[in-house]
């Protein structure tokens, strides 16, 4: 429900409303340097999209969203340089009609880039990085309300402020590295069992360019999405399997979520389209996912592939009644400090919730017990409760992102609860 001034007071999923005291949408930069320069506590926000209270401040939450627009292409360079704000359905369409792509795009296309970079939000793709990978430069308002650009090559710690949860500062500009824009057809497969699965993990998620696999966690219920370039030679397609791991292709459009209406989905049956049509599962002006739901997710090393699947296959029974869909997923390893992927290959394994929190809350604990051996790392914008030294031992660099928060923002202004809760950012 949003307040007088038309902004919003909770999360997108409704769990978390905003304890803010104040909720602000500067309109210029300088407006925006005024505003954090004045402030005891402050938080910025994107489009809502996380679960937790990441974004949550007691103090001012300031809203990217009516900062000017900007989308400044420079082809020679391979960059884009967006306003924070921007979501990526506007992004992506401005590059496609320039000729430019971004590598991979998240499940929906609705989130804002700084929000999405800042939690290192992710698609899919062996040899995909997360998002915030593809970051080059970042403009942001310190603490001070000074405006500073970090750049990847300049700045010795440019590799800490990317995924930086909102603590160092209010992203205003990202610059991101572009690609050549591409054509990708999605097609659909239904029936993969366990045994397949696990017996195949590595070769399934390395069969196309971006691979989900889909399940609840039963035997024979695995879907599996694959998303291919589509690469013509002398005015051929390549040819795409119509069984994988013994799955065969759909002839419907299918929801991830089964049951669901495919209208909110990208187009799939194998027909070729622009990245950005093809690589989020959801199209932009639809509803992403259920909609009504809660999620969370857990990165492990890719070589714990199998053996995290199979652990959680073993409580399938017990969390079934609080899951909608799991997505299993794959993202390239990168050198953010904060990234569930730093250093390590992944796999990750989401869990999309009913909207009941003391349930998800049990479901939780018994995935979190699973996954204990194989050192998972939650994602930042879902729901979990693993505490701050388990978290903290995961990532090699979380104490020199501690110390980069203490320079950056020695008064601690953009600090929260959830930051001394999940890396004793206090
Ligand atoms: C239906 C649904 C599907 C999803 N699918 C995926 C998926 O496929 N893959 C995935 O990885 N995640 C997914 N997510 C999670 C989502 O991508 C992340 O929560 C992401 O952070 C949301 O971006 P946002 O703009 O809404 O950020 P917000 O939730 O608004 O904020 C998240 C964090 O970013 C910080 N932040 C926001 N703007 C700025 C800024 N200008 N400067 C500095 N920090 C900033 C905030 O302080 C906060 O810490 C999904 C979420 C939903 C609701």
């Amino acid at each position: 429900m949003p307040d007088a001034e038309g902004l919003e007071r909770a999360n997108w999923a409704g769990n978390v409303v905003f304890g803010a005291g104040r909720r602000v949408a500067p309109t210029s930069i300088e407006e925006l340097q005024s505003i954090v320069a004045g402030c005891e506590r402050a938080r910025p926000v994107g489009t809502r999209h996380s679960f937790n209270t990441i974004a949550d401040t007691t103090g001012t939450l300031i809203s990217t969203a009516r900062l000017p627009r900007l989308i400044r292409i420079d082809p020679a360079a391979r960059e884009v340089t967006v306003s924070a704000g921007t979501r990526y359905a506007t992004l992506a369409r401005e590059l496609h009609a320039q000729g430019f792509a971004l590598p991979n795009l998240g499940s929906l296309p609705h989130i804002s880039v700084a929000g999405a970079c800042a939690t290192a939000t992710h698609g899919s793709g062996d040899h995909n990085g997360n998002l915030a990978t593809s970051v080059t430069a970042l403009e942001l308002v310190t603490a001070t309300g000074d405006l500073r650009t970090v750049r990847r090559g300049v700045d010795p710690d440019f590799a800490g402020q990317v995924v930086a949860l909102g603590a160092l500062g209010v992203v205003v500009a990202v610059t991101l590295a572009i690609v050549p824009t591409f054509q990708v057809r999605q097609d659909v497969y239904q029936g993969l069992t366990r045994a397949a699965l696990l017996d195949h993990v590595e070769e399934i998620f390395a069969a196309a360019y971006s691979v989900s696999v889909l399940t609840d966690w039963s035997s024979e219920s695995s879907r599996l999405w694959a998303k291919r370039r589509v690469v013509e030679k002398a005015g051929e397609a390549d040819p795409v399997p119509m069984e994988m791991f013994g799955a065969r292709a759909v002839s419907h459009p299918a929801h991830p979520i089964p049951g669901l209406d495919p209208v909110h989905t990208t187009r799939q049956l194998g027909i070729p389209g622009p990245w950005h049509d093809r690589l989020p599962h959801f199209r932009s002006g639809f509803t992403p996912s259920a909609g009504n739901e809660l999620q969370s997710e857990y990165f492990v090393s890719r070589d714990h592939a199998d053996a995290a699947i199979a652990a959680i296959h073993r409580i399938g029974d017990e969390i079934r009644p609080a899951l909608q869909i799991s997505e299993l997923r794959t993202i390239a390893a990168d050198d953010l400090w904060l990234s569930p992927a730093y250093r390590r290959d992944a796999t990750s394994l989401h869990f999309t919730w009913l909207p009941d929190e003391a349930v998800v809350a049990r479901a939780v604990a018994a995935v979190e017990r699973q996954l204990a051996p194989f050192d998972p790392r939650p994602h930042w914008g879902k729901i979990f409760a693993l505490p701050a030294r388990t978290i903290r031992a995961s990532y090699p660099r979380a104490t020199d992102f501690l110390q980069l928060a203490g320079s950056h923002d020695p008064t601690g202004t953009f600090r929260n609860p959830f930051l001394a809760h999940t890396l004793g950012l206090a």
